[in-house]
This record gives structure tokens, C-alpha cells and sequence, in this order.
């Protein structure tokens, strides 16, 4: 199906490239999907009171019944995941077989978030003054703001948006400028689990879109109302968006980029290691915040490794991201390609040798798309390109001798998202994932860097931001804690022991 079919299915009725909309590309061969309507700033402020009511009414529904919600949306995921998957291929160029995954990570997310809505638990905890009980309760925290990058362009928004709507919270969402077709589909897959919710007008303007570029997010950024502010993004967006929201001592979620690095050691199972490092480095043509970026090999193992990569990225199917047995898509337009070459330049001036990849192909078919050959490149040191994310498939060789160095270098970067360890050693295994290990939010061992589970919480370190969504306890920054300390005595004692008699 084309754009505009595939959109008719999934229940968005006019999504046609006017004049003033904005405009959605292809990375597949650079033509246009369709338009959509921007929201100007004075719409986006009214959405953002609408949000607040939508808050104030939803967070007096008991959790349980919010959950129901989810579980709507998922269905509703469910069985439009062909359709969306297909759509995130055409929008954002990813293979099918990421564009469904994608699509079933937002299921799994709304899966999650409906058995969480019977566990937003709190503690209770021993008081040391007698008849008394302490306690703390998670509330609804308010408007939270969904900032998203292009390449999960709206599976970003279900981690958010699942686990705050579960939370009593209402939703905006300011998708990349360059994915609004996706983002359009999928809110009207949400208003769908609205319809069949049972109170429409309960669940009204719970979450909403906001249609634009960068203009948006700094509405977001700089609103008060906005309690919680989820940033997903390249590290300059987080450098922009988060000092706004600390001014107004509002909370920020950041998921900003990565620099991801897999270790291989002298134990390492070779096959599984080049398998995973292929589909980390190549996978959605490098445009993953976990893809993998360095490659980190003992002495020992590096020749034979890296003999085994170029055969395997030889092989590398590269096309259009629909078609049967494609492996790599293209990149999302021509700004990237640049990076990507300007790159691989700075990379030869610093020293590094590019072993395979870096050039353009099916140029002469497609002239406004940029597919690339992936590229693997050996440097003598981790120079400054090196430390620097660039979002396209290049994957940096460095080698080690000593396991300590290895550790060294894969925490001597700016960033701090995923990491990865490929050895059958029990002891480097496990100091890899100790406190002196890798410095990063996830560390893997035996499994590449990306392709993260949505049980598991997810973000990372340093410049990453901090941030953690998705699984495990990140439902916590979706909600404010409150701790009631009650008194059953008829005495007044006070804490610490001390004594204020009138
Ligand atoms: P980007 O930073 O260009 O844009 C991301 C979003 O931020 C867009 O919606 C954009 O409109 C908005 N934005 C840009 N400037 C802003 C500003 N000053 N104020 C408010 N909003 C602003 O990123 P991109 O090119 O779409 O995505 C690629 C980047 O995203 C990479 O760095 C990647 O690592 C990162 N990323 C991180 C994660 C994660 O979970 N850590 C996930 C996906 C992508």
C-alpha cells in the first residue's frame, strides 16, 4: 500500500501535501508521503490548557480503570501493526521487520503499563515514634511533555505516553518534524481506545499532537504546566531544552544520544560476536541511539575478527527497506549523508585507515536518497571523531591488550547509553558489569548493544542525560511521592527526641 492508503486504514482522513502543511519525505526515494497541518504556538498553548483539564479530571480515576485505557490502545496497536509498521518503514526507512518490531514494542510497553496499573505501590515504614504509622503514596504528577527524534518515531511515545496515562497523567506530544505522518496514525489509533473507552469525554484531549519543529519543544520546555518534560533527542537538544525546564525547577526525562561500544575479548565466541556487532552497526542503517559506534578488540582476536566483519558487511543487502531480504535502508535525508561523509574525513585526518564502506550507492536510480554502503574503519587511537556521535553506520576499530585499557576506553567517552561485552570469562563478565566496569545505563554481556526489551529501564549516563523510561521502577518519574506520617495516639511526641513542652 502507499502513504495514503496505508493512512486511510489506520483512521487518519486527510493527511494530503497542501500548501502550508508540513511536509513528510520518503528516505526511500525522497518523495513526498503527504502533509499535515502545523500547530502554530497559540494552538499549542490551548492544547496545553486542554492537557491540564484533561489531567485535573483523569487523575481522580482510579488506576485500575486508567489501565483499561492502555489496554485499548494496545489492542488497537495490535491489530494495526502491519499497517503502522509498514508506514514507520516508508517515514522513517526502516527494514519492515523494525517497523513491525517497533510497532510491537508500543504493545508490549501498553502490556506492561496495564499490569503496572494494580502496582503503583508505595511504602510503609517502621516509625520510631510509637502510634504512629508512615507511609508514602505516588500521586498523578501533571502534564507531561513527549519530545521525540525521528528514528523510533512512535514507539517513544508509547513508552511515555502508556506508562503516564496509567500514572493519572495527560500527555502532548511534539514528534520530530520530519515523521508526522506516523505520529498522526498513531493518535488516531489512540482516540480509537478513546471511542471504545466508555467515557469519551473522561478521557478527552488525554494525549494530544503537536505538529512543528523546534518551536514547539521550547513551548513545552518553558510552560510551567508542563510537570514533566521527556526529551528524546540528540545531545544539542538536550543542552537546549534542559536548562529551560530547570529554570522552573520542572522535572526533564532526557534520552539523548549515545556512543555505544562492544568489547570483544580473547574468549569471546566469534560467531555470536560478529552477528551481533552486524546487526548493532548496520542495523537500521546506524540510526539507533544503541547502535553500535566502536568496536573495542584484543590483540589477539582483532585480525580474525575483523577478516570475519568485512565478509559479513560484503553481504549486507542494501535497498529499499520493504523489499524482501533488504538488511539495510537509507538514510534519513541528505543532511545525514553529509555527516556521515564529513566524518569519515575528519576520521582519515586523525589517523584512522577506512577498511570498507562510507560511499553512496544507488545514487543513479534514486538521486534524492541516500543509501550508503556501511563503514568499518580502523583507528589508531579514540580521537576526537571517535567521541563524537555521528548518526549513520560507521563503526570505529580500536584494538587493546590489557583488559583494564579496554574498560578505559569504552568509558573515555562523553556519552554513557549501552555497551556490550562479548567473552566466555566469568571474571571479566562480571568486572565489566561491576562498579569499575562500564560506566553506562545498560551493560550487556554476550548480546550487542541495541535491540534493548522494554522490561528493563532504559537510558543512560552523562551526556545521555540521565533519563530512565520504560520498564523496572521509571513509572516513578510520572508521578509525585507523597509521605503521610499518621498519628493513632493521643500523645504528641516529636522526632529526634526533642522536646518543645508549652
Ligand atoms: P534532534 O535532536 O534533531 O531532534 C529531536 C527532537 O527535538 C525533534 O522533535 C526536534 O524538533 C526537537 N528539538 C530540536 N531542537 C529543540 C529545541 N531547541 N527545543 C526543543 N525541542 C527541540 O534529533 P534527531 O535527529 O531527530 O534524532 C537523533 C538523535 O536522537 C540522536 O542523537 C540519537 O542518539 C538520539 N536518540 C536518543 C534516544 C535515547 O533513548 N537515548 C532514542 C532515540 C534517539
Amino acid at each position: 500500500m502507499n502513504a495514503q492508503e496505508l493512512l486511510a486504514t489506520l483512521g487518519v482522513a486527510d493527511a494530503k501535501p497542501f500548501d502550508g502543511r508540513l511536509l513528510s519525505r520518503s528516505p526511500i526515494d525522497g518523495g513526498v508521503l503527504g502533509g499535515v497541518a502545523p500547530t502554530s504556538l497559540d494552538e499549542g498553548r490551548a492544547a496545553l490548557a486542554r492537557a491540564q483539564a484533561a489531567f485535573l479530571r483523569w487523575r481522580n480515576v482510579p488506576a485500575p480503570r486508567r489501565g483499561e485505557l492502555v489496554r485499548l490502545l494496545g489492542e488497537e496497536l495490535r491489530v494495526n501493526k502491519v499497517a503502522l509498521g509498514e508506514l514507520v518503514s516508508l517515514e522513517a526507512g526502516k527494514i519492515r521487520s523494525e517497523g513491525a518490531g517497533e510497532v510491537q514494542e508500543m504493545i508490549d510497553i501498553c502490556e506492561f503499563a496495564v499490569g503496572l496499573s494494580r502496582q503503583l505501590h508505595g511504602l510503609t515504614i517502621a516509625s520510631e515514634r510509637p502510634g504512629h504509622r508512615m507511609m508514602e503514596q505516588w500521586h498523578p504528577l501533571g502534564v507531561v511533555g513527549v519530545i521525540s527524534a525521528f528514528n523510533f518515531p512512535v514507539a517513544v511515545w508509547s513508552w511515555n505516553a502508556a506508562l503516564a496515562l496509567v500514572c493519572g497523567d495527560s500527555v502532548l506530544w511534539k514528534p520530530s518534524e520530519k515523521t508526522p505522518l506516523t505520529a498522526l496514525a498513531t493518535q488516531a489509533l489512540f482516540e480509537r481506545a478513546v471511542q471504545r473507552f466508555g467515557d469519551a469525554e473522561l478521557a478527552r484531549d488525554l494525549s494530544q499532537l503537536l505538529i512543528g519543529g523546534a518551536e514547539l519543544g521550547e513551548l513545552l520546555s518553558d510552560d510551567p504546566r508542563v510537570a514533566l518534560l521527556s526529551a528524546t533527542g540528540s545531545t544539542r537538544m538536550g543542552r537546549a531544552v534542559a536548562p529551560k525546564v530547570a529554570a522552573r525547577f520542572g522535572r526533564s526525562l532526557l534520552e539523548l544520544g549515545g556512543n555505544n561500544a562492544i568489547i570483544v575479548t580473547p574468549s569471546a565466541d566469534l560467531d555470536m560476536a560478529v552477528r551481533a556487532i552486524v546487526f548493532g552497526a548496520v542495523g537500521t542503517a546506524g540510526q539507533r541511539c544503541t547502535s553500535t559506534r566502536r568496536l573495542i578488540v584484543h590483540k589477539d582476536v582483532h585480525d580474525e575478527l575483523l577478516a570475519r566483519l568485512e565478509k559479513a558487511y560484503g553481504s549486507v543487502r542494501i535497498g529499499d527497506p520493504l523489499a524482501e531480504g533488504t538488511l539495510m535502508g537509507p538514510l534519513i535525508d541528505r543532511g545525514a549523508f553529509e555527516q556521515m561523509q564529513a566524518a569519515l574525513a575528519q576520521a582519515r585526518e586523525q589517523g584512522g585507515r577506512v577498511l570498507s564502506g562510507g560511499e553512496r550507492v544507488l545514487a543513479d536510480q534514486l538521486p534524492n536518497a541516500y543509501y550508503v554502503r556501511p563503514a568499518l574503519v580502523a583507528m589508531p587511537a579514540q580521537s576526537e571523531v571517535v567521541r563524537h556521535e555521528t548518526f549513520a553506520p560507521i563503526l570505529y576499530v580500536l584494538s587493546y591488550e590489557a583488559f583494564d585499557d579496554a574498560i578505559a576506553l569504552q568509558n573515555e567517552v562523553p556519552q554513557g547509553l549501552s555497551s556490550a561485552i562479548f567473552s566466555n570469562d566469568v571474571r571479566e563478565a562480571e568486572a565489566f558489569m561491576a562498579a569499575a566496569g562500564s560506566d553506562c545505563g545498560i551493560a550487556n554481556v554476550n548480546i550487542g548493544t541495541s535491540g534493548a526489551e522494554i522490561g528493563g529501564a532504559f537510558g543512560g549516563e552523562k551526556e545521555t542525560g540521565g533519563g530512565r523510561e520504560s520498564g523496572s521502577d521509571a513509572w516513578k518519574a510520572y508521578m509525585r511521592r507523597a509521605t503521610n506520617t499518621v498519628n493513632y495516639s493521643r500523645a504528641l511526641p516529636l522526632a529526634q527526641g526533642i522536646k518543645f513542652d508549652l
